[in-house]
């Protein structure tokens, strides 16, 4: 792979000028990557132990409170106006609640005039709830999708987390503490809480597990890297497969052996753009912001997936060529059917629709492309990176070049 800062501007100059080269120069991040990702991690493992010993506190809170009463057949009418005295009464479990979450961190009901993860605005009906694990206030979404807080059952919790490091009551009891929700409904709510879905996601998903980079978190930029490599060779047998078709002798074995190379490498192309789709789809399902901009890896794909349409395309209109030529066996009507081919008629500005769809396209992606760099642009330069400033400017040419290049082309069909 090539250094970091390696000078990648133009190569698609470059490889338009020395074909055969295998290796595309890109600007190679892949340390930076590593080291934002690393450090975001370790951010989120912190916030995941936290997160988890509060957990731990507040089973073995409820837990023991849900045994009392349940030994005790504490009445539905006890439970129902919530005694005021005694350990586990309601008003002294919740006090004990608010110190596990720390009162400094239960959020002040009067604070919040918004949910603090979807930002609705607390109504009669859209009412305030405390997570018991991080003291946050939040609503309750009737849409279980984007659901911001739930009251879920303890029980179903410790089941999926059976390892942690519980209370000796808590683990004595495990048989009777994992069916608690079965209980008869008052009984069965004291052994639940109120829990927000950033807490739920972070108790429950190791961030390390959900995002499938963690085996090779350089995967994205290799695959990325093969995906260019691939590029370069494909748009290079595409000139040599036209340069067949054009010249005078047709050579049959040459033109299906390139025809078959293409082919695979065109399969090969179809593989990278299925990882990067996965790869999206596991970024937005991650519910957590991880270090991997989801517009990075969509754009990734589009343009793997731009690139893929395009070859198929071309592959089928040079096979049209191809099977025109060899159905005429007189050079006359050969020249003719060279002269129909839609390779020549590509060189002045006229475009098919699907061209036109295409070039559009591009130009969208590339525009977005555009933009991201001067954001970056001028993040880096209140940073004061120069030399960043400097390698970006660079890019942000090369994308204004191709945006000219794109809408030269489009001439009248452009937006
Ligand atoms: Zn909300
Ligand atoms: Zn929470």
């Amino acid at each position: 792979m090539a250094a970091v800062g390696s000078k990648s501007r133009n190569h698609k100059l470059r490889t338009k000028q020395a074909p055969k080269q295998a290796l595309v120069p890109v600007r190679d991040v892949t340390a930076q990557f590593v080291a934002a990702r690393t450090r975001k991690l370790q951010e989120i493992e912190l916030l995941r132990l936290g997160v988890q010993k509060r957990f731990i506190k507040l089973v073995n809170l409820l837990g023991n409170a849900f045994l009392w009463h349940k030994n005790n057949k504490s009445s539905y009418f006890w439970l129902l106006a919530g005694y005021d005295s005694g350990t586990y009464s309601a008003r002294a479990v919740h006090a004990a609640e608010i110190d596990i979450v720390g009162a400094e961190n239960w959020q002040d009901d009067l604070d919040a005039a918004r949910c603090g993860l979807c930002f609705s605005q607390f109504t009669i009906l859209n009412r305030k709830h405390h997570c018991r694990l991080c003291g946050c206030v939040v609503d309750e979404n009737q849409n279980l999708d984007r659901s911001c807080s739930a009251q879920i059952p303890a029980a179903l919790l410790i089941q999926k987390l059976p390892q942690l490091n519980y209370a000796p009551e808590i683990k004595g009891s495990w048989a009777t503490l994992v069916e608690a929700h079965t209980a008869e409904q008052r009984l069965a709510r004291v052994f639940s809480f109120r829990c927000c879905k950033t807490c739920k996601n972070l108790l429950l998903h190791d961030p390390k597990l959900r995002l499938q980079l963690s085996d090779d978190p350089t995967k994205l930029f290799t695959t990325y890297q093969e995906f260019l490599n691939l590029k370069a060779m494909v748009s290079n047998l595409f000139v040599r497969y036209s340069e067949q078709l054009e010249s005078v002798s047709l050579d049959n074995t040459k033109m299906l052996m390139l025809r078959s190379k293409l082919v695979e490498y065109i399969k090969e192309l179809e593989k990278k753009g299925g990882f990067f789709k996965a790869m999206l789809t596991s970024v937005g399902e991650s519910g957590l912001e991880l270090e991997v901009p989801p517009l990075l890896v969509s754009n990734m794909y589009k343009t793997s997936m731009m690139f893929l349409l395009d070859s198929i395309q071309k592959l089928k209109d040079m096979n049209e060529v191809q099977e025109a030529l060899s159905k005429s066996p007189s050079p006359v009507d050969s020249v003719d059917a060279r002269a129909q081919s839609p390779l020549e008629v590509q060189s002045p500005p006229k475009l098919s629709k699907r061209e036109i769809r295409e070039r559009r396209e591009q130009l969208m992606v590339i525009n977005e492309q555009k933009f991201l760099v001067e954001d970056l642009i001028e993040k880096t330069r209140k940073q004061r990176k120069f030399d960043e400033v400097h390698t970006l400017e660079e890019s942000k040419k090369d994308l204004e070049a191709k945006i000219a290049e794109l809408e030269e082309e489009l001439g009248d069909f452009g937006f």
